[in-house]
C-alpha cells in the first residue's frame, strides 16, 4: 500500500482496549462495518444486540437510550431530532385515516398545530379536552380515539391535571395515553408509576421528552425521547421511527450524554428560584395572576401536591404572569424589551432566564374561567442569581408600566 490516501484510511494501527473514563466516548457513524456478508444478511436492528447502521444506532445512541430509560422509568427509548418530531413519531406510528386522537387544551402548541396540519389532511381528526376535568374526558373518548395526550404541567399557563385520574380514564377505555413529560422531566414524578408501591402500578403508556430542555441545559440542543414499558408498543413506534428515518447525531447525544449528571442539581436550581421570584410576583399589584403550580392558589395545585415532591425539586422552572386588564400590549412589550437579564426567545431549561409574551386568546378553544383577563407573559427561570433576576424584573416593571 503506497498511496497515501489508501494508507491513511485503511490504517492498521488499532488502540489499545481498555480506555476507561468518566465521560463515554462518541461513536460517529452512517456506515457501520460488517465482519462479513453472512453476518450483514443475518443483521438485527430492531434491538441492541449489534449495530447495522449509524440510523439504528450506535454505543453513544444505545448509552444514552439507557440513561433516559433510568431517568423516565421506562424499558425502551427511541431518540429523536426534536421534542416535536417525538410528539409526531407517537402520532404517526399510532394513528391512521379515520383515527382520532385527543389532545388537552393547554397541550404544547405545536402538537395541536400538527393535529390541525398534517394529521387532518391524512383523515385522523384531533378534539382538544379540559385537562381540569377528567369527566370531560371521559365524555369525550369515543369509538374511533386511538391516542389521548397528557401534559403535566399545561404549557404556557402551567395548570396542573389529576394526572392519576386522567390515565385510569384511559385505562378504563384502553386508550394508549401518551404524555408530554418535558416539564416534569422524570424528576418531578415518575411518569410509569404515578402511585408508587402501588400494585400494579398506574402509569402512562408513553413518555415523550423535549431533551431540548432540561436534559441538553444549554440551549444548544435539539433532540427528543419516547420512552415506554411495553416492549409491543415500543416496536410499533420504533418501526415508525426507522421508516421516516429520525436518527440523532453523535455529538448531540453526547451533548446530553455530558449534561444528564448535572441535571437534578439544576432542576432544583431552576425550581427554587422560580418558586422565590413567582411569590415575589405575587406581591405586585401589577398582575393579577401569577401562574406557578406551588403557588396555592394556582389552578391545580392540589393535584401537584399529592403527585410531585412539595418541598424541593418538583416544580421545574417556568411561571407565567397575568399582567392587570388595564396595560396594552405595547406596555407588556416595552416591559419585555426593558428586562436585561432576560433574553427573548422561545424553549426553556438552559442557564440564561427567558421571557416570551403569548397570545393566550389565539392558543385555547375558549378563554379559561380559571384564568384572569390580561396580556399574560411566560418567563423561563435560568441560572442567574435570583436577587439579579427580581432586581430586573423590578426595574423593567418601573421602567415600562409607571
Ligand atoms: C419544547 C417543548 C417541546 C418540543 O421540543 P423541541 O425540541 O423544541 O421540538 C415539546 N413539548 C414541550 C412541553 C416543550 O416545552
Amino acid at each position: 500500500m503506497t498511496d497515501i490516501s489508501t494508507a491513511l484510511i485503511h490504517h492498521p494501527y488499532v488502540p489499545p482496549e481498555g480506555f476507561a473514563a468518566p465521560q463515554p466516548g462518541v461513536f460517529k457513524a452512517s456506515t457501520v462495518l460488517f465482519p462479513n456478508v453472512a453476518a450483514m444478511r443475518n443483521f438485527e436492528w430492531k434491538d441492541k444486540t449489534a449495530y447495522t447502521y449509524g440510523l439504528h444506532g450506535t454505543p453513544t445512541t444505545y448509552m444514552l437510550e439507557e440513561r433516559l430509560c433510568t431517568l423516565e422509568g421506562g424499558l425502551q427509548c427511541l431518540l429523536l431530532p426534536s421534542g416535536l418530531a417525538a410528539i409526531a413519531n407517537v402520532a404517526l406510528s399510532l394513528l391512521s385515516s379515520g383515527d382520532e386522537v385527543l389532545i388537552p387544551d393547554n397541550a404544547y402548541g405545536p402538537n395541536k398545530v400538527l393535529a390541525a396540519g398534517e394529521l387532518k389532511a391524512w383523515g385522523i381528526s384531533h378534539r382538544f379536552y379540559d385537562p381540569l376535568d377528567p369527566r370531560d374526558l371521559a365524555a369525550k373518548i369515543c369509538a374511533q380515539t386511538r391516542l389521548v395526550w397528557l401534559e403535566a404541567a399545561g404549557s404556557v399557563t402551567l395548570e396542573f391535571p389529576d394526572l392519576c385520574e386522567l390515565v385510569r380514564v384511559c385505562k378504563a377505555r384502553d386508550v394508549v395515553c401518551a404524555l408530554d413529560n418535558t416539564w416534569g422531566a422524570g424528576l418531578a414524578f415518575a411518569p410509569f408509576d404515578l402511585l408508587p408501591g402501588s400494585s400494579p402500578a398506574l402509569g402512562v403508556d408513553i413518555s415523550v421528552h423535549a431533551l431540548t430542555k432540561y436534559p441538553s441545559g444549554g440551549g444548544d440542543v435539539l433532540m427528543g425521547s419516547v420512552i415506554t414499558r411495553d416492549p409491543a408498543l415500543h416496536m410499533k413506534l420504533k418501526l415508525t421511527h426507522m421508516r421516516l428515518g429520525s436518527g440523532v447525531g453523535a455529538n448531540d447525544a453526547e451533548a446530553v450524554l455530558r449534561a444528564l449528571p448535572s441535571m437534578a442539581l439544576r432542576y432544583r436550581t431552576h425550581d427554587q428560584a422560580t418558586r422565590q421570584l413567582a411569590h415575589w410576583c405575587q406581591s405586585r399589584a401589577e398582575f393579577a395572576q401569577v401562574l406557578h403550580p406551588a403557588l396555592p392558589d394556582s389552578p391545580g395545585h392540589q393535584h401537584w401536591r399529592a403527585l410531585c415532591k412539595p418541598d424541593f425539586g418538583g416544580a421545574a422552572g417556568l411561571f407565567s404572569v397575568i399582567f392587570q386588564p388595564h396595560y396594552a400590549q405595547r406596555q407588556i412589550d416595552a416591559f419585555c424589551d426593558a428586562l436585561q437579564l432576560f433574553g427573548i426567545g422561545y424553549s426553556w431549561g438552559g442557564p440564561m432566564s427567558l421571557v416570551v409574551p403569548y397570545e393566550l386568546a389565539s392558543m385555547r378553544s375558549n378563554w379559561p374561567a380559571h384564568l384572569k383577563q390580561g396580556i399574560l407573559v411566560r418567563f423561563s427561570i435560568g441560572l442567574e442569581a435570583v436577587a439579579d433576576l427580581q432586581a430586573d424584573l423590578q426595574q423593567a416593571l418601573q421602567t415600562a408600566l409607571a
